[in-house]
């Protein structure tokens, strides 16, 4: 059974149909990859399964538990930790206190539950400037104290929308790196990216949707070696 499966999701903002029959599953310890221009409904798509855009039609379960119709809070206490494409944190909280106020465990079986200090083991760079208020970092230590915050919720998946936005090449690479190193602990993530360099290393399969519905899907080196479907689908 996938861990996170999504079926026939027709999803709408008011009268405008945005998201048509869309299916999409991820087993536990992957990383799938959610591809597409700009507008193809990647953000809508993870916005249905947290329940911030609850689907009119189709099913969204996690362990085999429909999650259709619950509020956000309660699919976050499932175990859905969501990294929305704006950086919420504290400006005036220090990093260690961003994390603190974040902490939660649910008993949900997400396993190991986070604490500060793993956190800090797995993201050093973080640890060295735990004491310096939030809004004094850059945008990229920025991203990881978001990405990091919600860790802290002990989720069983990580959905992540366009961690590399607005990013330099430079961090790009490294926010790369260290979600790699996320993966290395077995974290199950669904990432929304229209930077396919950013994920071709870090995701086992891919999704491209447009025009909200999954036009491709397949392993990620067949979606690298698939120059037609790149240029068809992506703005690359
Ligand atoms: P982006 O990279 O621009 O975020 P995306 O693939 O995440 O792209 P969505 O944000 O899911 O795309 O948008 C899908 C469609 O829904 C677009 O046509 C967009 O204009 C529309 N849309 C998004 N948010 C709203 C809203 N609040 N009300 C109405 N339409 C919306």
């Amino acid at each position: 059974m996938p861990l996170l499966e999504v079926r026939g999701v027709d999803a709408y903002y008011g009268d405008s149909h945005i998201l048509f029959d869309l299916a999409l599953d991820v087993a536990e310890g992957e990383v799938v990859c959610l591809l597409g221009r700009n507008g193809a409904g990647k953000t809508t798509t993870l916005k249905s399964i947290i329940g911030l855009v609850p689907p009119r039609a189709g099913c969204i379960t996690l362990r085999g538990r429909d999650l259709a119709g619950l509020p956000p809070f309660r699919v976050a206490r499932l175990g859905i930790g969501y990294v929305p494409e704006e950086r919420r944190i504290f400006g005036n909280l220090t990093i260690r206190e961003n994390l603190e106020v974040a902490r939660r465990t649910w008993g949900n079986g997400a396993g190991q539950p986070w604490t500060a200090d793993r956190v800090f083991e797995l993201f050093p760079h973080l640890a060295t400037l735990r004491d310096r208020p939030a809004g004094r970092l850059s945008g990229g230590e920025q991203q990881m104290l978001t990405i990091a915050r919600t860790l802290m919720g002990s989720p069983s998946v990580l959905l992540l929308d366009e961690p590399s936005e607005g990013l330099a090449p430079l961090v790009v690479e490294m926010l790369a790196a260290q979600l790699a190193r996320l993966k290395g602990t077995g974290l199950t993530m669904l990432v929304a990216e229209q930077n396919v360099h950013f994920v071709s290393e870090l995701g086992d399969r891919v999704y491209v949707l447009e025009k909200g519905t999954v036009r491709y899907q397949g392993t990620m080196p067949e979606f690298v070696a698939n120059e037609d479907v790149r240029r068809a689908h992506l703005a690359v």
